[in-house]
């Protein structure tokens, strides 16, 4: 591991300044991705600077929804008593996600801006355009050999030549349904930035994982007041039933009135480079009866321009099928309890 210096800044302006003017500093919360990282040699960072102590670590009702410093733990954010009964398909994804020790340490900041998990990501010794931009993708080609490594993981919506990963978050999936706001402290001050624009696709960059820049600090996140939330829904499919990351998930909440849907909010988990808020399945949804042939018309409408990467281990076709299932369980779920 590379030596570094560490530091805990009087404020979150000082954090900012700090990181803002060292391209070789980074931010640190929780520390569970983070210090894999440090350790593998896929960060390699010289300052380190602490921010756990200088965001909000309290989940305030305001009136209009409610605001998660980034500094909450993801245990204590899935077991606030206002987000289990207002939006309990967030508090569902952060119970799918690691395990109880990890989730004591997580924070809502760190869980937001967490990397991806393929393997090549994490192994210095292959191809990565993304660790090493220009290098290659080791997923979609390995030297010597016809085809691509181990994709199974990997993205089948809005990938590029260059990446095929995909984002591992689980609490993000949900906010992202949930519409939420990510407030952003940078040199100029603040800006809002909504879940489903944090992330990027890959394209020709896959290095940028977001919209942020260098030194830019998530302070806190907003969950808009929103009745639908209440009947609400995380499934996650996974090769383990515990401490495995998403093969496809789902996060859902749906109004149906007389066995029509009348408004409903989807996104995907495991099958993209970001959350997938899909929007043309919710599309295809509005004013359809609330029936099984409903839910997979809607999920062919977001899947038509899935594409499946072939690989050393089958690759990840099997993720279409399993989404289109997934999502139609999940909505036949939310439709009875509401029956
Ligand atoms: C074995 C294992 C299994 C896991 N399983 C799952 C799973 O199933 N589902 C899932 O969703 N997650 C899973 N995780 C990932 C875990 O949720 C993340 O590691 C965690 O949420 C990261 O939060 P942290 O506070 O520890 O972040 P850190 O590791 O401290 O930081 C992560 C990144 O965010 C940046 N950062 C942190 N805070 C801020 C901020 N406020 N503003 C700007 N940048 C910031 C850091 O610089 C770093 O780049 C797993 C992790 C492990 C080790
Ligand atoms: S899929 Fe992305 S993260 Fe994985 S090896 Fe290719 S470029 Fe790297």
């Amino acid at each position: 591991m590379r030596p570094f210096a560490y530091q805990v800044p009087g404020d979150a302006a000082a954090a900012v300044q700090t990181v803002t003017a060292d391209p070789d500093a980074a931010f640190l919360a929780g520390g569970t991705n983070l210090v894999d990282h440090l350790k593998l040699g896929v960060a390699t960072p010289g300052l380190l600077v602490d921010v756990t102590a200088l965001t909000s670590d309290e989940i305030a009702d305001n009136g209009a929804g409610l605001r998660i410093g980034a500094a909450v733990r993801n245990s204590d954010l899935a077991a606030d008593p206002r987000v289990r009964e207002r939006y309990p398909v967030l508090a569902q994804a952060l119970l799918a996600g690691a395990s109880g020790q990890l989730r004591n340490m997580a924070t809502t900041g760190g869980n937001l801006l967490q990397r991806t998990r393929c393997v090549y990501f994490q192994d210095v010794t292959t191809p990565c355009n993304k660790r090493s931009p220009g290098s290659g993708c080791s997923a979609l080609s390995v030297p010597g050999q016809r085809g691509g490594g181990w994709t199974r993981s990997h993205a089948i919506l809005g990938a590029s030549e260059h990446c095929v990963a995909t984002h591992p978050s689980d609490m993000a999936v949900a906010m992202a349904a949930l519409d939420a706001r990510v407030h952003v402290l940078g040199p100029d001050g603040d800006r809002v930035v909504p879940v489903t624009e944090l992330y990027r696709l890959p394209g020709d960059h896959p290095e940028d994982d977001t919209v942020l820049r260098h030194g830019e600090l998530i302070t806190a996140v907003d969950l808009p007041a929103s009745p639908i939330a209440a009947r609400s829904l995380y499934r996650k499919v996974r090769d383990r039933a515990s401490y495995a990351f998403a093969l496809v998930s789902v996060a859902a909440a749906v109004e149906v009135e007389d066995g029509v849907v009348r408004d409903a909010r989807i996104a995907f988990g495991g099958v993209a480079h970001a959350p997938w808020r899909a929007r043309r399945a919710e599309e295809a949804l509005r004013g359809a009866t609330a029936a099984d042939a409903s839910y997979r018309a809607a999920a062919d409408a977001e899947l038509a321009d899935a594409r499946a990467v072939d690989g050393l281990d089958g690759g990840n076709g099997f993720k279409i099928p399993l989404l289109r299932g997934t999502l139609t369980a999940v909505l036949r779920e939310l439709a009875v309890e509401e029956a």
